[in-house]
């Protein structure tokens, strides 16, 4: 298809899980990558981009905490004067801190917040201008079924999630006169590092929630997020899809 030959894709949180198969999803329409990951020690985002330079596109990635304003605002910048433009941006990066509210400090509401949903802002923020300025740019916001049904343990997360839904209507409606759409991706409960944490007596109980009796994977969530950014998807924006093997209905 080539679709993205000489476009730029900038994804969150790429350098594993869901966001790496964004990436490689992207990488594989000829889009070049920009991959923002946090932990510096992270061997994963090596890994990541030496496999998506394989594909033979153009490949940066940035340790950049996305609840960082500055960092966030100096990284872009750097990719605009090295790219010259964004096509798209992908807002996965996030974090859980799963406990009970009575036991939640303040500590772990905010950085869940901070970094799931100041992060879409602040990433948002960064490039909403210029995509003003291209009349044109996607925009895709990862949030989760947890924000739409709640979870024990997931208040944070869940607030957090759910503003990206609220977040996502709110821009979508503010740019789409510009040629730009906003959408959010609602995954389920998908097979990477976040949920491997999980102890398997809760995942059990998880899986009889899923009509289709299995997780999804990250590869399933990419696919979703790359037709909102094709011309497949024209007319979609402000919509939350969700991918849940029809845990939520
Ligand atoms: P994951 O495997 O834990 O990957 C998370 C990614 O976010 C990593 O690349 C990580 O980079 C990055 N990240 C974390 N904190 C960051 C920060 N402060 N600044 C920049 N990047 C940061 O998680 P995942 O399961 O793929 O989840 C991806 C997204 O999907 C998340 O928003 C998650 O909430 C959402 N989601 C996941 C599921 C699921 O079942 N897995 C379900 C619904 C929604 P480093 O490794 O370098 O820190």
């Amino acid at each position: 298809m080539e679709e993205y030959s000489n476009r730029v894709a900038v994804i969150t949180g790429g350098s594993k899980g869901i966001g790496r198969a964004i990436a490689f999803k992207f990488a594989e329409e000829k889009a070049d990558i920009v991959i923002f990951h946090y932990d510096p020690d992270n061997s994963a985002s090596e890994q990541t981009l030496k496999m998506l330079k394989e594909i033979g596109v153009n490949v940066r990635s940035f340790k950049v905490d996305v609840s960082n304003k500055e960092e966030v605002d100096s990284a872009f910048n750097e990719v605009f004067s090295e790219f010259k433009r964004i096509d798209v941006l992908i807002n996965n990066a996030g974090i859980t801190k799963d406990t009970l509210l009575v036991r939640m400090n303040e500590k772990d509401w905010d950085m869940v917040l901070d970094i799931n949903l100041k992060g879409v802002y602040n990433c948002t923020h960064a490039v909403l201008r210029n995509m003003i300025k291209q009349k044109r740019g996607w925009i895709v916001n990862i949030s989760s079924v947890v924000g739409q049904i709640g979870n024990v343990g997931q208040a944070n997360y869940a607030a957090s999630k759910a503003g990206i839904m609220g977040f996502t209507k709110s821009v979508a409606k503010e740019v789409a006169m510009r040629g730009i759409k906003v959408n959010a991706v609602a995954p389920g409960f998908i097979d990477t590092e976040m949920t491997a944490k999980i102890p398997e007596k809760v995942k059990d109980e998880f899986l009889k929630q899923i009509p289709m009796g299995r997780l999804g994977t990250p590869e399933e969530v990419a696919e979703v997020v790359y037709w909102l950014c094709s011309k497949s998807a024209s007319y979609v924006t402000g919509q939350v899809i969700h991918v849940n093997g029809g845990m939520y209905m």
